[in-house]
């Protein structure tokens, strides 16, 4: 078996097969003479065009590259933690395989993390190729997120990011269902900074995250880390009762001063209102608790169909063969 590299560079890949190549070629590049030793894990999540291919072709030619692919598609935040349960780096590169993340920033988190930090996040100070859209929603996210949660999320960060070898132990320990990866590596601590760089336009293809992924995803982030949604219900309710005392006192004055208004309109504001309000926090529950159900199912978090170096078992993390990277039966 291949020594222990420095560095490990985890690629999800999503249908990207106009991708796989120039990324390996400009990651190769970025790294040879950078890093002492370094591989190269691609995780195929389930694409339906020559993704495979590409990484399979890629991994007879080069040693240094490993594919991983999974049974089906399981969503990138799963991709990206098959990638990093694999890894054997020392550290451990996160980079998305459609070129926005540049390779050429990994040598500067390297140099970070030689330094003595252990997460270097990459931070976008600009972002290329995107709709206004995408970049006014996130930055808002990001800042509500920030603004509800106790866990130091930096803001307008991906998880294009560094990971030293006890981040990456403590990341492979956290076993939650409904992944937000930029929130958990945030959460583990120890020492942290940041890079600043530029994201590009893709170098091809189409995004793979629509608006219903992306609210998915929003929505993951915020009930990983936050109560403050349900907390929002309390809050509601006392305001509510408050208000709705002052009117019944009102209304009782009026009734013994002999007015008698006719109420249709009040009623009906007043029904229309809360129910809304109701049906908010209702759903509002049904995001956690659903959340909670799928914690509790505890289904693996992906399946593995094959590994072009057959280290990898079906079950990846939840195997009971012994990781790769895990200490062997005598203990050492
Ligand atoms: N990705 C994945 N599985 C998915 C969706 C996306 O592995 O179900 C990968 C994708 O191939 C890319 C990264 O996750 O490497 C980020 O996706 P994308 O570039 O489409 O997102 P965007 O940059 O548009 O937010
Ligand atoms: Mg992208």
């Amino acid at each position: 078996m291949a020594e222990r590299p420095e560095i490990s560079v985890v690629i999800p890949a999503y249908n990207e097969e106009a991708n796989v190549v120039p990324m390996y070629e400009r990651v190769t590049a970025a790294l040879d003479g950078v890093a002492g030793s370094f591989e190269i894990v691609f995780v195929d999540d389930g694409s339906q065009d020559g993704t495979w291919d590409a990484i399979s072709g890629l991994a007879r030619g080069d040693a240094r590259i490993r594919g991983i692919r999974f049974a089906r598609n399981f969503g990138h935040q799963a991709a990206v933690t098959a990638g990093i349960d694999a890894a054997r780096g020392e550290a451990a590169v996160i980079i998305d395989a459609d070129l926005q993340d540049p390779p050429e920033v990994i040598p500067e988190l390297i140099a970070k993390w030689r330094e003595g930090f252990e997460v270097v996040y990459a931070q976008r100070e600009a972002r290329e190729g995107e709709s206004w859209f995408k970049k006014a929603t996130a930055a808002a996210f990001y800042r509500t997120l920030r603004a509800i949660t106790n866990v130091d999320i930096p803001v307008d960060t991906g998880d294009f990011r560094l990971m030293g070898p006890r981040a990456l132990e403590a990341f492979r320990a956290l076993d939650e269902r409904n992944r937000f990866i930029r929130g958990l590596v945030s959460w583990v601590g120890f020492e942290q900074t940041g890079v600043r760089y530029h994201r590009q336009a893709r170098h091809a293809g189409e995004t793979k995250y629509p608006l219903k992924k992306m609210v998915r995803f929003a929505i993951d982030g915020i009930t990983s880390f936050s109560f403050v949604p349900l907390r929002l219900a309390t809050w509601l309710g006392f305001a509510v009762s408050a208000l709705a005392f002052v009117y019944i006192l009102v209304v009782i004055g009026l009734k013994l001063a002999g007015i008698n208004w006719p109420g249709y309109t009040s009623l009906m504001a007043s029904i229309l209102f809360l129910g809304g309000v109701q049906l908010i926090m209702i759903g509002i529950l049904g995001e956690y608790l659903g959340r909670v159900f799928d914690e509790v199912k505890h289904r693996p978090l992906y399946l593995v169909g094959e590994s072009t170096d057959h280290t990898v078992g079906v079950l990846g993390r939840g195997s009971s063969r012994p990781h790769p990277n895990g200490p062997k039966p005598d203990g050492t």
